[in-house]
């Protein structure tokens, strides 16, 4: 316990104990499409990062929202446990992965206890159980079935001290640097499994549309992930070589191709370098495909433009890539910024084919008659559309209406799209994953497991060096399903990012013995709902996931083809700015934390402390304040559950009643959008509220209950513990877990603009009494604007007239006021664009008038709140709707 504090462990520990007891959380297999809500399960590493906790907080506040709206809530958790780390700490440890993993998964499932998480323990899932692997394995029989497996021998990406293959997304940044260890990425050649996404590419790519509820930011990145392009593939006849095909999106520049490319390992690049000892120095040694300019080596051999019938150069450059497009490229330098860098380099010609357009580019207008105007591309290439020129007979046309031109004309061209996505290969050649239900026989091949045979399960591990399961000479030898023969098992285990694709469905139905999922059910609870998760998944895991749900949804009748509806990617917990990591030892540990000051606070410091999209930086102070806050919170309730107070119903009564419904109104708004630290900003001024109303005065019991009963309750979400404890002080048998959420009918735009009222007023007292130098003011008097005051206003704010004034001078009762009447006219017509209304004289009478006791307590001297009528014009002269005027004695 804290100094300041309160026994936050004893009360923290009394409500866990009692919501297991009464299975708070669980979910009944019955229920009717519940609000599913979800946090990515973790990798059993050790123990809870701050990462962790602030991703689980987020998911367990809105599940806990969801709850108390009366939704029925999934809300289960479960460990993403195979992985390398796992075999690398088995090694160090001299243990097994599954020993580690099982130890690492109960001290982090005892954590998420003691942070107050409300899960449905009862569906917890481990991907390193085979009852959860095995369907991992029928799984992949299905996509086998549907033709979405293919093994092929395929370049991988080889992390010498992994001593694994990785894909492409697990290859990191220019430098090319595995995504565990940083070692960088070496190419080998490697009989691999696929699936094939890309089968999938059009529809992953066209539905990323519907996705509402995604950030933009994880939208565009699954865009430009998939990369489609439209465009063509044109043969450049290469003699004694034969027609080579190349892509490109630009056809309408083909006049202007001088040069053609082909990336080093081209088929012909390769024939080349056998020959020349130029080529094969430049592929071995040179090439740098991710290097900061194009490099390139000229070849003996030219390619016919077909366009032009020129004979062009060859090369052999290393911005050509073989996996993207064909390998080959017809070079523009005119119109395509490397190009012409190449260009530069390599002293070749660079032509201009493409003139601005007229019609979108007037300042290039030609006069009636001319050529367009040819653009200068010596120095920089022309990347826009355009217009032909220098094109024979395609010049005058326009770029798009070019394209379909010369794609029909030109014999070999047509129409072709290009992906930057590439089928996934899942093999590693590690041991804790999951084993690919594959023997091979030296006369069937590979053969599936038939799916009664499943699951293959892991054999216990061997410490070696290789992979643990080449070396399981037992485990390995088998019988070939197919023949009865002889046949070894596959000995590659599958890329976790299999576990991670289906693991939500799993949760349904997590113990189902036949079948992944229960298929009815998850067509009734799925979508997720609420997906929370790190930015570092915008891409590999969700678009796994989608590609999954989009096969299931194909070929094992589920109904949902998109797996998250809506989707938010928290920000990072920072140190002084900086990422917490391990190696920089920044790292705030939150079991210290929940020791030192309770799971409750390290949770609202979390939520209060910025939105949840955003980083934001650690502090201790904020704990300690967020800490002391709650402990005067309790000590409020204590005081008024002791001494219940007898105040009348009076205007200050009426102030906090109307700030308590205008709190509910706001903070049920931001729990919705899920931006958490707004509405425990409001619920803190509440709370602030009732404090000072229960210092200023005596408070009316009923009002003040009601403001504590929604305070604890809109805490209840990110503070469940106190707010279970508080709850029950206020005299409730129920859980707060249960409790419905308080409700409030009041108008936002009223209650904004009341509060606006308020502030501005108790500002410009504030302003008067420092520019007047008063000390110790006796009285202070708040006089409301006269009624005619506010029909000026309606008038100006509605009228489109441009003569306002005159327009005010045909109300009667206006225009009686005379040159005041015509003076204030003047003064609306100079702010016209930004007026807006005010809330009408009474309201604001009534809003002053129950705010009074704030401007007294302030300052420290009575006020009264008055209409315009009850005063002399000399004091209401400077009042306005919205701006009361102000008159002090001292
Ligand atoms: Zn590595
Ligand atoms: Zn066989």
């Amino acid at each position: 316990m804290s100094d300041a504090g309160y026994d936050h462990a004893a009360v923290e520990q009394r409500w866990q104990a009692a919501w297991d007891d009464a299975d708070a959380y669980r979910t009944p297999d019955d229920v009717d499409d519940p609000t599913y809500v979800l946090g990515m399960y973790p990798y059993p590493s050790g123990k809870l990062h701050m990462g962790h906790v602030r991703n689980y907080t987020i998911t367990d506040a809105y599940a806990r929202y969801r709850r108390m709206r009366g939704d029925d809530v999934l809300h289960p958790m479960g460990w993403d446990a195979f992985g390398l780390p796992a075999e690398n700490a088995a090694k160090e440890r001299d243990t097994n992965p599954r020993d580690w993993t099982v130890d690492c998964i109960d001290t982090m499932r005892d954590q998420m206890r003691a942070m107050g998480f409300g899960y449905d323990w009862d569906r917890e899932i481990a991907t390193c159980t085979p009852e959860y692997y095995r369907w991992n394995q029928w799984l992949f029989s299905r996509f086998h079935d549907e033709d979405l497996v293919e093994r092929r021998d395929a370049e991988v990406n080889w992390c010498p001290h992994c001593e694994t293959v990785l894909a492409d997304e697990q290859v990191e940044g220019e430098a090319e640097l595995c995504w565990r260890c940083d070692t960088p990425v070496e190419q080998r050649e490697l009989e691999q499994w696929f699936l094939k996404i890309t089968e999938y590419a059009d529809e992953l790519l066209e539905d990323i549309d519907d996705l509402e509820g995604w950030p933009n930011s994880v939208r565009q990145m699954q865009r430009n992930w998939i990369g489609r392009q439209y465009g063509a593939e044109v043969d450049f006849e290469i003699k004694d070589h034969g027609p080579v095909t190349a892509f490109t999106t630009r056809i309408d520049t083909i006049h202007g191709a001088t040069f053609f490319a082909l990336a080093p390992d081209h088929p012909i690049s390769e024939e080349l370098a056998a020959e020349d000892d130029s080529v094969r120095e430049f592929i071995e040694h040179e090439a740098d495909p991710e290097g900061d300019e194009p490099n390139g080596v000229p070849t003996d051999l030219t390619a016919t433009n077909p366009a032009t019938g020129e004979e062009i150069p060859v090369y052999v450059a290393d911005f050509v890539l073989s996996d993207v497009g064909t390998g080959a490229l017809m070079a523009v330098p005119g119109h395509d910024e490397r190009d012409h860098a190449f260009a530069e380099k390599m002293g070749e010609e660079i032509v201009p084919v493409i003139a601005p357009d007229p019609e979108t580019d007037p300042e290039s207008e030609p006069a009636e008659g001319e050529e367009p105007t040819v653009p200068d591309v010596s120095e920089d290439a022309f990347t826009d559309d355009g217009v032909l020129v220098n094109s024979g007979e395609y010049s005058g046309l326009e770029s798009e209406a070019a394209r379909e031109r010369l794609t029909e004309d030109i014999e070999s061209a047509e129409e072709a799209t290009q992906y930057q996505l590439r089928d996934w290969g899942i093999s590693r050649q590690r041991y804790w994953g999951t084993p690919i239900p594959v023997v091979h026989c030296e006369d069937c091949g590979p053969v599936l497991v038939p799916d009664e045979d499943l699951p293959v399960e892991l054999p216990e591990f061997i410490n070696t060096t290789g992979n643990p399961l080449d070396a399981a000479e037992e485990w390995k030898k088998t019988t070939c399903p197919d023949c009865g023969g002889p046949a070894e098992r596959e000995t590659d285990t599958m890329d976790t990012f299999v576990d991670s694709s289906w693991y939500f469905l799993r949760y349904v139905s997590p113990d189902l013995e036949d079948a992944p999922f229960d298929l009815e059910r998850a067509n009734d609870w799925m979508p997720v709902d609420q997906y929370v998760g790190g930015i570092e998944h915008a891409v590999m895991h969700l678009l796994y996931s989608r590609f999954f749900t989009k096969v299931l949804a194909d070929h094992e009748g589920l109904e949902h083809r998109e797996p998250f509806t809506n989707l938010l990617a928290q920000g990072m917990v920072q140190l002084e700015g900086e990422k917490m990591s391990k190696s920089k030892g920044n790292v705030v540990s939150p079991q210290r934390i929940v020791e030192e000051y309770g799971a409750d606070t390290a949770r609202l410091f979390m939520m209060q402390a910025a939105q949840p999209e955003r980083d934001f930086d650690w502090s201790e102070e904020g704990v300690r304040s967020t800490n002391a806050f709650l402990a005067r919170l309790k000590e409020l309730v204590e005081d008024f559950v002791s001494n219940e107070p007898d105040g009348e119903e009076d205007a200050i009564a009426r102030y906090v009643a109307n700030e308590i419904d205008a709190t509910i109104a706001i903070a049920g708004e931001k729990y919705d959008d899920l931006t958490f630290n707004r509405a425990l900003r409001e619920t803190q001024d509440l709370t602030r509220t009732l404090r000072n109303y229960a210092s200023h005065t005596e408070p009316h019991a009923e009002t003040y209950e009601r403001g504590l009963a929604a305070v604890v309750r809109l805490l209840a979400p990110v503070a469940p513990h106190l707010a279970e404890e508080l709850y029950t002080e206020l005299g409730n048998d129920e859980f707060v877990v249960d409790a419905p959420w308080p409700t409030a009918s009041v108008d936002r735009e009223h209650v904004d603009k009341r509060r606006q009222l308020v502030e501005n007023t108790r500002e410009d007292v504030r302003d008067i009494i420092d520019v007047a130098g008063i000390e110790d003011p006796d009285a202070i008097e708040v006089v409301v604007a006269p009624t005619w005051k506010y029909d000026a206003l309606e008038i100006a704010v509605e009228s489109d007239a441009d003569n306002l004034i005159g327009e005010l001078m045909q109300e009667s009762h206006i225009r009686e006021q005379g040159d005041v009447a015509a003076d204030y006219g003047q003064d609306l017509q100079a702010e016209r664009e930004a007026l807006s209304m005010t809330l009408g004289p009474e309201d604001e009478h009534d809003a002053l008038e129950s705010a009074a006791w704030l401007i007294e307590r302030e300052f420290d001297a009575p006020v009264s709140v008055v209409h315009a009528d009850e005063v002399g014009e000399s004091v209401h002269k400077n009042a306005a709707p919205g701006r009361p005027a102000i008159e002090i004695e001292d």
